[in-house]
């Protein structure tokens, strides 16, 4: 299965995904790097189910508030395959 990707207008972020969909700004939707990153993100909660993974990934930020993104523990991996990709570019 694929995900179904959505470009929209999102409030603060470029990206999100809720599985099955990955919501995607204009600026970012052929962004292939900002794609793994979510990619990762739609695996995870294809293999955790999304409402569980998401409560928990929301009860983990609250620890995280105030700081940067890669800092949570359930990004460091999305944002390490996105520089990944980006220093192959
Ligand atoms: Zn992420």
């Amino acid at each position: 299965m694929k995900p179904i990707t959505v470009t929209t207008w999102l409030p603060r972020i470029r990206a999100i995904t809720l599985w099955p969909f990955i919501f995607l700004t204009p600026k970012v939707k052929d962004d292939k790097c900002i794609m793994a990153h979510e990619m990762h993100h739609w695996t995870e909660q294809r293999r955790y189910w999304v409402i569980p993974w998401l409560v928990v990934y929301l009860v983990v930020g609250i620890f995280y508030i105030g700081r940067p993104m890669d800092r949570h523990p359930m990004e460091r991996e999305g944002y390490r395959i996105q520089r990944e990709c980006e220093n192959l570019q």
